[in-house]
């Protein structure tokens, strides 16, 4: 049997040592955001999706041709899209309470 150290975390708002496995601060009852990885890789795609369709909606909103006021959601959706598996999601979010 081999003996691991145990990994500590430090709360961001007390700087409370704790359980790296732990969700709650114990000092100030700041709560981890434990929303998975994938879910917040989700988000970043479901926002880029939000924009495109935002986009195309504006430049073919009027059925008469291309709008180009709707493209810079396009590009910005689109960034969103093509960036999502390269944006750093590790990070872990506390929340405190008030
Ligand atoms: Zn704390």
């Amino acid at each position: 049997m081999t003996e691991t150290a145990p990994e500590i975390q430090t709360c961001p708002f007390c700087y409370t040592e704790m359980d790296a496995r732990a969700d709650v601060c114990p000092s100030c009852q700041a709560t981890k955001d434990t929303t998975p990885e994938w879910a917040k890789r989700f988000d970043i795609y479901k926002t880029g999706v939000i924009a495109v369709i935002i986009g195309l909606g504006l430049m073919f909103i009027d059925g008469k041709g291309i709008l180009w006021w709707g493209s810079p959601f396009v590009l910005i959706g689109g960034f969103f899209l093509f960036r999502a598996h390269k944006f750093d999601v590790s990070e872990v979010l506390w929340h405190r309470k008030e």
